[in-house]
């Protein structure tokens, strides 16, 4: 196996096909309403990572029938994630949160992934979600933007948050016995292949459960996009995306389960999305490099434990 690929895992652990159904719900982000700044991150556009959304006007409940009913006719299946997809899904009073988290366990629903930054997350929301995996005995996944652990990046993208916040949530969260995924771009210009390699030591050393890695695609409207339009910022080659992925997936733990190796945006909100390449082409080509090359998930996993001492591990 190249990689521990998602597919795999919900096969293993459902015994059958899963699909994750989009939930929208009305929240912000405390990098867009002024707690932390206004602009967001310089990479995000207005509607969050809602693209594939429906509108907040339906009640979750109608959000993933509607979704379920759509996905499970074409995909013939009945076992679905509910996704609370779009901006930062914790960031809202405790009281609110459990509600929506409720009307999402529904017959169908086998997990809950829940979106969000890593200082939006406290014990509070972890403790509730620990009963509901177990009253309601759904899976529960903490979906975390990191995006790099290069602070200095972090801190060029306006993030709002450091290296630090992240550890703490992925400590909070793996004490609390709940799953984390961490969302990574691998390919911001200001980072470099030692900044991808620390990146996919960190998250094996965290325990992290699932990874999304994404490529930087520019939106329109967004101060990256600015900065894209101005000559200020040159994304990296298509070739050099494909070696960073291998690159990370080679350091990174083989137990971590990978969501998907490369991000998506509408074209027609995009001004640079995958050098023009179809996501799946560019899958073939890293899936095609490694095959050759006889590289897989974990190749170069050997550094923790004590790597160097004198005494068989
Ligand atoms: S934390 Fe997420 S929702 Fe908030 S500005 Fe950044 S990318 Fe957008």
């Amino acid at each position: 196996m190249l990689y521990y690929k998602f597919s795999v895992f919900l096969k293993s652990r459902y015994g059958s096909r899963v699909y994750k159904l989009p939930v929208n719900i009305p929240v912000t982000c405390p990098n867009r309403d002024g707690t932390l700044g206004t602009g967001g991150c310089t990479f995000c556009g207005e509607e969050g990572a809602g693209f594939e959304c429906l509108p907040n006007s339906k009640t979750v409940k109608e959000q993933i029938g509607q979704n379920a009913q759509y996905i499970g006719k074409n995909y013939n299946s009945e076992k679905f994630i509910a996704y609370f997809q779009n901006y930062s899904n914790t960031y809202l009073p405790l009281q609110d949160f459990k509600k929506y988290i409720d009307e999402a366990c529904v017959e169908g629903v086998v997990a809950i992934y829940i979106s969000t930054r890593p200082d939006c997350i406290n014990e509070a929301y972890l403790d509730f979600l620990r009963h509901i995996r177990d009253v309601r005995k759904v899976d529960i996944v903490l979906e975390v933007g990191l995006q790099t652990v290069n602070y200095r990046t972090l801190e060029f993208i306006n993030r709002g948050h450091s290296l630090a916040e992240f550890i703490d949530a992925a400590i909070r969260i793996r004490n609390y016995g709940l799953d984390i995924c961490a969302h990574y771009i691998l390919d911001f210009p200001t980072d470099e292949f030692i900044d991808v390699v620390e990146g996919a030591k960190i998250l094996s050393a965290l325990g992290i459960n699932q990874v999304k890695c994404h490529s930087l695609y520019i939106l329109k409207d967004t101060k990256l996009g600015e900065m894209y339009e101005k000559g200020e910022i040159h994304p990296v080659a298509k070739d050099e995306y494909i070696e960073r992925v291998i690159k990370f997936i080679e350091y990174l733990d083989p137990q971590i389960v990978i969501q998907r190796l490369l991000g998506r945006a509408p074209a027609d909100r995009s001004l640079f999305c995958n050098w023009n390449t179809s996501w799946w082409k560019l899958r073939d080509m890293i899936e095609d490099k490694m095959e050759r090359e006889g590289r897989y998930q974990g190749r170069l996993f050997k550094y923790l434990n004590g790597s160097s001492c004198s005494l068989p591990r």
